[in-house]
């Protein structure tokens, strides 16, 4: 899917080498910059504006904030970071990559953006969210985000009742009909090529969803709205919302000098940065949170990766402080 960006204000670039650089400004990013900053860490986030739920009205399934447009909430994010001296510079990062260590051995990355600024940083916290990949079927990117869902757990309330069709894009898509068919009475299981065997045809039946094998040509509208589908038969089917499970790929542009190990997700369903315990990373220094590694992450379990991830950079750093401070003591008294 194309990104949607909003603009806004932005601070200044340190000209000092900061403690940490987050490269990337939603949820998962601000929260990790949150932790950061409330720790009395230097940390600039860099941000280019696009996060992966834009098209949504209003974020749902997370307490407190359920209903409350994208939009606000990283603004209201952005401004609690400020509060304790981070940093939100509004820009793209354009690469990243390791740096000569510092004089006491200190790890060094310099990150440079798209317009030529650059900056340096001790570590880095990636949280650069993920991109939608839709199946290429005529009018369906149009709809994205309103009639065209993927996830039943941000929008599955509101599309409660209607008629519903699920666009296959493999056999993970069969569950995804038991979890709309949770939501609808009226449900329609586009195939698009995906075998079905003897057992799951069994268990639509029981469930009283129906199952279209010929392909899909296009999606069509009515006066903008989604009205149904056509078939390549010529067939209308009237249908007010598609689910769609989409191709999940982990945004990597800008990120690549830092060589992150990557990994397929089963099925062809993904790719994401790998890491393990709190977001770390093959690569000493770097970190990642939030859809860039864990691709069905919503908004609180981005929103908490990213607080944890800064947690465990302020530990890291706060014993290579230590480190250097011993190693000048001992300098010092010979
Ligand atoms: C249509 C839709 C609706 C959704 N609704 C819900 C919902 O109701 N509830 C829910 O919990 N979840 C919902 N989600 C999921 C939600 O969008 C994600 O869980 C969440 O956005 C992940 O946060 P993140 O910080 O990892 O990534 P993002 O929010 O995508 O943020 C990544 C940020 O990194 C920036 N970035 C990327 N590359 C660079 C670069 N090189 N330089 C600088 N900045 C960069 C982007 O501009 C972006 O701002 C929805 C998703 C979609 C697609």
């Amino acid at each position: 899917m194309s990104a949607q960006t909003s603009r806004y204000e932005s601070d200044a670039l340190p000209t000092e080498t900061v403690d940490v650089v987050v490269i990337g400004g939603g949820a998962a990013g601000l929260n990790g910059a949150l932790i950061l900053a409330r720790s009395r860490r230097s940390v600039v986030v860099v941000d280019s504006g696009t996060p992966r739920n834009a098209p949504a009205t209003a974020m749902h399934g997370f307490i407190v904030l359920d209903g409350t447009p994208p939009a606000e909430i990283l603004k209201l994010g952005r401004r609690q970071v400020r509060e304790y001296g981070g940093r939100i510079v509004f820009g793209e990062v354009a690469t990243a990559e390791p740096a000569a260590p510092s004089a006491d051995g200190d790890l060094r990355f310099t990150i440079t953006l798209a317009d030529g600024r650059m900056l340096r940083a001790r570590r880095v916290l990636v949280a650069t969210g993920l991109r939608d990949v839709l199946p290429e079927v005529p009018g369906l990117a149009g709809h994205w985000g309103h009639s065209v869902v993927h996830c039943p757990y941000c929008h599955g309330w509101e599309v409660r009742d209607e008629s519903i069709g699920i666009l296959a894009t493999g056999p993970a898509s069969v569950h995804h009909a038991w979890l709309f068919r949770q939501l609808t009475d009226d449900l329609v299981f586009f195939t698009r090529g995906t075998e079905l065997d003897a057992d799951t045809r069994a268990r639509f039946a029981a469930r009283d969803i129906r199952i279209i094998e010929t392909d899909v040509k296009e999606v069509v509208d009515e006066q903008g709205a989604l009205a149904g589908v056509r078939l390549t038969d010529g067939t209308f089917v009237a249908r007010r919302i598609l689910a769609v499970a989409t191709q999940m790929q982990a945004r990597t542009e800008g990120v690549e000098g830092l060589k992150l190990p990557m990994e397929d997700l089963p099925g062809n369903t993904g790719r994401r940065f790998a890491s393990t315990l709190a977001g770390a990373t093959e690569i000493p220094g770097v970190w990642v949170a939030g859809n860039a590694t864990d691709l069905t992450a919503q908004v609180g379990a981005s929103a908490a990766a990213g607080a944890l991830a800064g947690s465990h950079i302020n530990a890291l750093l706060a014993t290579a402080d230590t480190d250097a401070a011993l190693a000048a003591a001992q300098k010092a008294t010979g």
